[in-house]
């Protein structure tokens, strides 16, 4: 199996810079990325280059392309990327040209109370950088042919080459394929997180998980690990039949009636805990009807702007149901990062179960179609291969094969 390699000691680092890559950029919402030239200005101070490996097609990134929620255009989306270190900014420490990392989105200020806590996604400096298409350590790197390009996310990883804070650029031990070091940036952190640091799932507890993409097969993976018992909820009966070969005890199509039975149970024997990995009202009201009575629910899927959810607020009061807020798997990613590789170089979490579907740079709108049509589970793409003089990397995983 090709993996990142680890670091190198003499690494060659391009002194023509600004650099010149490729990007997919977003010009209007709603409408194709379009792959053109880009320049990235040197690192800055607390900042690295690095050299995109493969990027996951995260819900976030197509939701963002069809105008669920602001940001300033043009820009480069991307936010689930494994990369190699070119070259360090000023005053870079504990990092060296080379070195394979998963791009976190979550640099945080580093001097916040949120980031000196551990919980750098809460930081308020970072999220401000963040609406505004800029790194956290300055301006967005990017420019094209029209001027300045927004950055997505404090990454932009949809592109040859990209420039980051230098907390954003977490160490990956040796033995991780790009593919699988892209996908923990965000699913597998975001799904991980929301079971074993939002939810602390139990052993013998029942559960479900709302949603099977990425980041909800990742939060069954995770409840599995900590010993619970998980039923899977998707309309797709590839992604039923895929939750149902990890070890889900039982995968059930959202629309069928057997929910509508399970939902009037629910006072007596629904679900310790649920979690929602589906931005959209009825996923979110379905995991809470779900629960039984002193459950607690986990929302991780982004709702559209200003589109309201129902609650029964008589029946959070009397069921004293918890509803929690669950971000980008809620504690550091320098924390949860190395906890999850360690646990898929174990064997316990088969995160190449969640790779569905591999595409170049260059045919990133099919992959974004594949994302909006819930086809599969996570598409990758492999961007080795894209800018002037890329490092030829590439996963060679088994083919996904869909569930009978
Ligand atoms: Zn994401
Ligand atoms: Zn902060």
């Amino acid at each position: 199996m090709a993996v990142i390699p680890p670091p190198a000691r003499d690494v060659k680092i391009s002194s023509s810079m600004p650099i010149e890559t490729t990007a997919a950029v977003l010009r209007a919402f709603g409408r194709p990325l379009a792959i053109e030239p880009v320049t990235l200005r040197d690192p800055g101070p607390g900042e690295v280059l690095v050299r995109m490996v493969a990027a996951g097609v995260c819900h976030s990134d197509v939701g963002q392309a069809d105008g669920e929620w602001e940001f300033p255009l043009p820009a480069v989306l991307g936010h689930e990327g494994a990369a190699l270190i070119e070259a360090l900014g000023p005053g870079v420490a504990g990092l060296e040209a080379g070195q394979a990392v998963v791009l976190s989105l979550a640099p945080g200020c580093g001097a916040c109370a949120h980031c000196v806590t551990g919980r750098p996604i809460r930081c308020q400096r970072a999220l401000r950088a963040m609406t505004n298409g800029e790194l956290v350590t300055g301006a967005s790197p990017l420019r094209g042919a029209g001027g300045p390009i927004a950055a997505y996310s404090l990454l932009a990883c949809f592109a040859g080459h990209a420039v980051v804070a230098a907390q954003s650029a977490v160490p990956l031990p040796p033995g991780v394929p790009a593919e699988i070091a892209a996908l923990i940036g965000c699913a597998v952190l975001t799904g991980f997180g929301a079971a074993v640091e939002t939810l602390h799932v139990a052993a013998g507890t029942r559960g479900a998980v709302i949603g099977l993409g990425g980041v909800g097969m990742s939060a069954l993976q995770a409840a599995l690990v900590c010993g619970a018992e998980v039923a899977g909820f998707d309309p797709q009966s590839e992604r039923r039949s895929r939750a149902e070969a990890l070890g889900a005890g039982t995968a059930i199509d959202p629309d069928s009636e057997g929910v509508e039975d399970l939902i009037k149970k629910a006072p007596e024997e629904g679900f310790d805990w649920s979690i929602v990995t589906v931005g959209n009202a009825p996923a979110m009201r379905m995991g809470i009807d779900l629960t039984r009575p002193g459950g607690k629910i986990a929302i991780v899927g982004l709702m559209p702007e200003n589109v309201p959810v129902p609650v029964d607020f008589l029946d959070l009061v009397t069921y004293e149901k918890v509803i929690l807020g669950s971000a980008y798997g809620s504690v550091s990613p320098e924390v949860l990062i190395p906890r999850i590789v360690s646990l898929y170089l174990s064997g316990a979490l088969p995160l190449g179960e969640l790779v569905s579907a591999r595409f170049k740079l260059d045919q990133i709108n099919e992959a974004f179609a594949a994302s909006r049509e819930a086809r599969g589970i996570r598409a990758v793409l492999d961007i080795s291969s894209a800018g002037p003089s890329n490092l030829a990397i590439t996963s060679d995983l088994p083919a996904y094969h869909p569930g009978p």
